[in-house]
C-alpha cells in the first residue's frame, strides 16, 4: 500500500481536551495509522481550556490572517508531538478563549474560523495531505470550502475528503442569516438545498453532501441513519449517499488502556493474574464510602448525562436496580435534573449507590477497572467506547441492542458471548438484563471466567485503521483521470 499523507481535522483529541468518544478516536486512531506507516497529522483547536502541561510544550510554527467574509482574523498555528504524531494548535484567544468548547452563540464563527485556518495552514506549513478526514458538524463545510474556495490552487486540487459521523444528533444547525455573514460559499449551496436543511443551515449536512466518502462510526450505526428513526431529519440525504457512505468500528488505545500496565488504576492486572481486579473492586468501595465487601458486585455507568444514554430507563427502575443487591456506581455529567436523580439516590442509599457528579478521567479508568458490570442502555449509540474500555478491563457489559452496542457486544449465553443484551427500549426490558448479570455475580467462578474472556478480545485500532486506510484507497485511486490512447 502506498504511503497515504492525511490531515485528521477534529474539535477535540485526547489527552489534549475530550469530551466523549470523538476524543478517544482523534487521540488513538491517526496514531494506529501512523504505526502503518503513513503521515497523518491531526489539527484542532486550541482552546484555553488545553491542559497547562501540555500548552507549555507547543511550538510556534506559523501565523497568518483569513477572511470570515468581511471579518479579517489571525490564526496562530502552534504544534506539538504525541506518541509519534504531529498535533497542530488553530490559535485565536478570541474564538476559542471560552468557558466552554460547543455552547458558544457564535459558534459557527469559532468553527469556520477552525476550518479555513486548518485548510489555509497546510500550504504554510507546505503539507499536501491525499486526504482530508473530516469528523462531525464542526468539520463538515470543509469538503464545501475546498471545493469552493481552494481547489483552484494546484495546492489543493487533488486533496480529498472524508466525512465522518460520531453522532448524527449534533448537526451545527444556524439561521439564513449566516449565509451571506459568514459563510464564505456560494448561497445557492444553500438554495439548491445541499447544505440546508427545515430552512436552516446545516454544518452536517454540508459534509454528507459534499464529502468525497462519508463513514459513521459501526456497520449497524450506518444503516440504522438511514431511516427516519435513527435519521435525526437528515435520513434523505443519507441515502441519497447511500453508495458513499460505510460503518467502520472504532477501536480503542490498547496501550493506554491495559489493565496489566495501567498507572492509574488501584492495582494492575490481566487475564492470567485476576487477583487484581478484586483489589481494584475493593479500593473502588472504600474510596466510594460504599459498603466494603468482597461479596458485593459493582455495576457502574460513565457517561454524558443526556437523553440518548437511556438514562430515563434507569430513572424507572432504579429502586428495582438497587434491589438486586449489586452496588451502582454513576460517574457523569450533563442535564441537572438526571445529576440531581443520582445524587439523591445516593443519598437515599449510600452504602450501596454512590454518584460521582463530575467529569474525571482518572476516576473513569478506576470504575473501568474496580466494576464486574457497566451499563449502557442507549436510546441509540453509533459506536460507544465505554463498552469497549470496560471489556478491556475485565468488566461484563449490560447494553441494549443497537448501533456499535450491537455489533460490540454479543449476547452471552450457555457459557458463550460477551456480555446482556436486550433489543426494546423499555425499562423491563433492561431490568431482566441487569437480573440476569446479578444472577450471575452470584456464581462467582462462571463470572470470573467470563470476565477473563471478555479481556482477551481483540477492540484495538489495527482492523479498523486498515479499513479507513483502505476507504482512503478507493477515492485516491477511484478519481485518478483516465488515460486514453486515441
Ligand atoms: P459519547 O461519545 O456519546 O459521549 P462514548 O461511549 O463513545 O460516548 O465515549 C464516551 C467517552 O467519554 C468514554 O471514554 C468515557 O469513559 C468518557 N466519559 C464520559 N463521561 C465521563 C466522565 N464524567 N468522566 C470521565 N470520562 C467520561
Amino acid at each position: 500500500m502506498a504511503k497515504k499523507k492525511v490531515l485528521f481535522v477534529t474539535s477535540e483529541a485526547a489527552p489534549f481536551v475530550k469530551t466523549g468518544g470523538l476524543g478517544d478516536v482523534a487521540g488513538s486512531l491517526p496514531e494506529a495509522m501512523r504505526e502503518k506507516g503513513h503521515d497523518v497529522r491531526v489539527v484542532l483547536p486550541e482552546y484555553s481550556q488545553l491542559n497547562s502541561t501540555y500548552k507549555s510544550q507547543l511550538e510556534h510554527v506559523t501565523h497568518f490572517r483569513t477572511n470570515i467574509t468581511w471579518r479579517n482574523e489571525y490564526v496562530g498555528v502552534n504544534k506539538l508531538e504525541h506518541n509519534g504524531v504531529p498535533f497542530y494548535f488553530i490559535d485565536n484567544k478570541k474564538y476559542f478563549d471560552r468557558s466552554n468548547l460547543y455552547d458558544n452563540p457564535d459558534r459557527h464563527l469559532q468553527f469556520i474560523l477552525f476550518m479555513r485556518g486548518a485548510l489555509e495552514m497546510l500550504s504554510e506549513i507546505d503539507f499536501k495531505p491525499d486526504i482530508i478526514h473530516c469528523n462531525d458538524w464542526q468539520t463538515g463545510l470543509i469538503p464545501l470550502l475546498l471545493k469552493d474556495n481552494y481547489k483552484r490552487y494546484n495546492f489543493y486540487r487533488d486533496m480529498k475528503t472524508v466525512f465522518t459521523i460520531h453522532n448524527l444528533r449534533y448537526q451545527g444547525i444556524f439561521g439564513p442569516e449566516i449565509v451571506s455573514d459568514s459563510l464564505g460559499v456560494d448561497p445557492a449551496h444553500f438554495y439548491d438545498g445541499n447544505i440546508r436543511h427545515d430552512g436552516l443551515v446545516n454544518f452536517m449536512k454540508a459534509g454528507i453532501m459534499y464529502g468525497d466518502k462519508i463513514t459513521t462510526v459501526s456497520n449497524t450505526y450506518a444503516s440504522e441513519i438511514k431511516t427516519p428513526y435513527f435519521g435525526e431529519g437528515l435520513d434523505y440525504a443519507l441515502r441519497m449517499r447511500g453508495d458513499d457512505l460505510e460503518g467502520i468500528v472504532n477501536g480503542i488505545s490498547f496501550d493506554e488502556n491495559d489493565p496489566a500496565s495501567d498507572k492509574e488504576i488501584f492495582a494492575n492486572f490481566d487475564a492470567s493474574n485476576f487477583q487484581g481486579k478484586a483489589k481494584n473492586r475493593r479500593a473502588l468501595q472504600s474510596f466510594l464510602g460504599l459498603e466494603i465487601n468482597p461479596d458485593k458486585r459493582i455495576l457502574s455507568i460513565i457517561t454524558r448525562l443526556v437523553e440518548q444514554k437511556g438514562i430515563d430507563l434507569i430513572k424507572h427502575v432504579s429502586e428495582e436496580i438497587v434491589n438486586t443487591g449489586l452496588q451502582f456506581v454513576v460517574l457523569g455529567t450533563g442535564n441537572p435534573e438526571y445529576e440531581d436523580f443520582f445524587r439523591d439516590l445516593s443519598n437515599r442509599y449510600p452504602d450501596q449507590v454512590a454518584a460521582e457528579i463530575k467529569y474525571d478521567f482518572t476516576l473513569a479508568k478506576r470504575i473501568y477497572a474496580s466494576s464486574d458490570f457497566f451499563l449502557m442502555p442507549s436510546q441509540f449509540e453509533p459506536c460507544g467506547l465505554g463498552q469497549l474500555f470496560a471489556m478491556r478491563y475485565g468488566t461484563v457489559p449490560i447494553v441494549r441492542e443497537t448501533g456499535g452496542l450491537k455489533d460490540t457486544v454479543e449476547p452471552y449465553q450457555d457459557g458463550e458471548g460477551s456480555g446482556f443484551t436486550f433489543k426494546e427500549y423499555n425499562a423491563h426490558k433492561m431490568l431482566n438484563a441487569i437480573e440476569a448479570a446479578a444472577d450471575l455475580a452470584s456464581k462467582p467462578k462462571e463470572l470470573e471466567t467470563l470476565q477473563k474472556n471478555i479481556m482477551k478480545r481483540d477492540f484495538s485500532w489495527d482492523k479498523s485503521a486498515e479499513k479507513y486506510l483502505d476507504l482512503y484507497d478507493d477515492i485516491i485511486v477511484d478519481e485518478k483521470p483516465e488515460i486514453s490512447i486515441v
